[in-house]
């Protein structure tokens, strides 16, 4: 019977497929009994997943500074020794050999019982350590997880299913989009995440903070999925499939009427040119941005290629990856921007810590790479290897001090000498940018532009950073709103210290593709926009229609404004009719 589930569209287009549904893997621990031929790969598995857990505490106990450093590391230590115990681990050995256990359910077992022996101890302080076995047999779970999560979701996934899960990491996503899979359902996420900015540029249709699908929908299930107005239609009627073939229809029309401006210049009503870049994650990406006459490539984001592979990619690897992205530009410019791992997006190498108390206002972006040097230096050495084939220019994200970027310059200049030394061709000077997404850079931008050769706005995160509101979590939905006044007056600040500067700034979050934002951001005297290739011509579409003139001079009733409101009754005021 035909039923519809409901959720946030985060990603648009339709798509008709087949459920494949993924639970989450803490729910369930497979206790079948193992079969003989697959007792040797399990105990590999379980060697991975401690060898992994043990990384995951030597990591955490180099990053510890300062006075906790002590207090925690006895932990950590105690943890470690844990781990290293040769009982625990041959005895979850022989539980799998023997017992034809998997190796969850014997890590399960084993912890049940160590915990229950602690607590039957009357000395406190040894029952508490109780709670360490916990705490150890969880980390060792954890990274089992991790790595069914990421082996299974990639072998099993099939060509035209659509995806039902409680959320999916941009690495998994990265993974998946590779095998055929038509749309993602999620159960919780947002629309702001880097899974569903990933989900837009992979043509992927998706819903996030859908409820009751985990539930109710079956494995082969048939359903369509409509991210934009955000529904899931299991079984779907005649004319449910009707709008669906209407909808590919018009989709095909739209695509025809917008390639007529595929090789159109952007200027405003009013003959204001202005600029579009592509945000790029793959180097496809790019291709299709020349095909619609874009001016470069504002923001490669390079933690992609990270996510995507198990290991961390080589020098020689990474520098022909960035070297393909700036042939494959053709001359255009292209701006790379530096990892920006953290937060939300964890690699599969394992170089973000698992458990930080706050990952989006901890080490990540510029923040972890100037605290692994030597992964941001292979990086930087590729990057520089790279220049040599096209006009490149580097882009730190998360800098929150202007002191940041001074370091990574002077680490750059250290690469540049080395390579040179080596016989590397090096260009003699290289542009050096700064994405501004921390409210602090905002507000001492002029700090920033005295050591900047360029600044990129990253929207997304400036947004979530200024409102105190998690750009992951849908809860926070209507408090996460780019357009607030605070955020507008903070982007005017900047364009307008840039341009006084008169060094070149660029949007690149995902208000610079939203024809919504267009009059706004012209308002504000934006002139340089990037953004996923999907978004170019219709926001070409929207900026030709802006009158930059009117705009303008509305500019400082528009940072007066209190509200959403106030700012939508101007802006109406404003544009002429379409
Ligand atoms: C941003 O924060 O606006 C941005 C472009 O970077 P990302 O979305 O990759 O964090
Ligand atoms: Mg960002």
């Amino acid at each position: 019977m035909r039923r519809v589930f409901t959720g946030h569209p985060a990603a648009p287009g339709m798509a008709l497929g087949r459920v494949r549904l993924e639970q989450p893997a803490r729910f369930s621990i497979d206790n079948t009994p193992l079969p003989d031929s697959e007792t040797d790969a399990e105990v590999a598995r379980l060697e991975r997943a401690f060898a992994v857990a043990r990384e995951d505490m030597a990591e955490l106990r180099r990053k510890l500074h300062g006075a906790l450093a002590r207090e925690v590391g006895e932990f950590i230590d105690a943890h470690a020794q844990l781990l290293d115990d040769p009982e625990l681990l041959e005895g979850l050995r022989a539980m799998i050999r023997k017992g034809h256990y998997r190796a969850a359910a014997a890590l399960k077992a084993q912890r049940d019982r160590l915990v229950a022996v602690f607590d039957d101890m009357d000395d406190p302080y040894l029952r508490s350590r109780g709670e360490d076995v916990d705490h150890v047999i969880a980390r060792v779970q954890s990274a089992l997880a991790r790595q069914t999560s990421s082996e299974e979701k990639k072998l099993a996934t099939r060509v035209g299913e659509i995806l039902v899960t409680e959320s999916v990491a941009p690495g998994e996503l990265a993974h998946m989009a590779g095998h055929g899979i038509l749309a993602v359902v999620a159960r919780s996420g947002s629309p702001y995440s880097h899974s569903a900015i990933l989900a837009r540029s992979l043509h992927l249709p998706m819903l996030v903070n859908a409820e009751g699908v985990l539930e109710d929908l079956r494995d082969g299930d048939l359903a369509l999925v409509d991210g934009v107005r955000g529904e899931v239609v299991v079984h779907p009627t005649a004319q449910d499939l009707a709008q669906y073939r209407n909808w590919q229809r018009e989709a095909l029309r739209e695509d025809q009427r917008l390639a007529e401006l595929a090789h159109a210049e952007t200027r405003t009503r009013d003959g204001h040119k202005l600029r579009l870049f592509a945000n790029a994650e793959r180097p496809e990406d790019i291709e299709r941005a020349r095909a619609l006459g874009v001016a470069g490539i504002g923001l490669y984001r390079t933690e992609f290629l990270f996510l995507a592979s198990t290991g961390l990619p080589s020098e020689d690897e990474q520098f022909v990856a960035y070297r393909d992205v700036v042939l494959s530009a053709g001359g255009l410019p292209v701006t790379l921007r530096t990892l920006d791992l953290g937060a939300d997006k964890a690699d599969a190498a394992g170089l973000v810590a698992a458990a930080e108390p706050n990952p989006a206002l901890g080490v990540r972006g510029v923040r972890l790479s100037l605290r692994q040097p030597d992964v941001f230096v292979t990086q930087l050495r590729a990057i520089l290897r790279a220049s040599c084939y096209g006009p490149l220019r580097i882009l730190v994200p998360m800098i929150t001090d202007a002191t940041e970027l001074v370091e990574v310059r002077r680490l750059l200049e250290a690469c540049a000498r080395d390579l040179r030394t080596a016989g590397h061709e090096i260009p003699d000077q290289f542009e050096l940018g700064a994405m501004v997404e921390v409210p602090a850079a905002a507000i001492n931008v002029r700090a920033l532009l005295d050591v900047a050769d360029f600044l990129a706005i990253g929207s997304n995160d400036l947004t979530q950073y200024v409102l105190a509101a998690d750009r992951n979590n849908d809860q926070l939905g209507k408090l996460y709103q780019p357009s607030h006044p605070a955020v507008l007056r903070m982007l005017a600040w900047v364009i307008g210290r840039a341009r006084v500067a008169r060094k070149p700034v660029c949007l690149c979050g995902e208000i610079a593709g939203d024809p919504a934002f267009a009059p706004i951001l012209i308002a504000l005297g934006l002139d340089d926009f990037s953004m996923l290739p999907d978004s170019i011509l219709s926001q070409r579409d929207a900026l030709s229609r802006c009158d930059r003139k009117r705009l303008r001079a509305l500019a400082p009733r528009l940072l007066r404004a209190r509200d959403n409101e106030a700012i939508t009754a101007l802006l109406d005021k404003a544009q002429p009719a379409a």
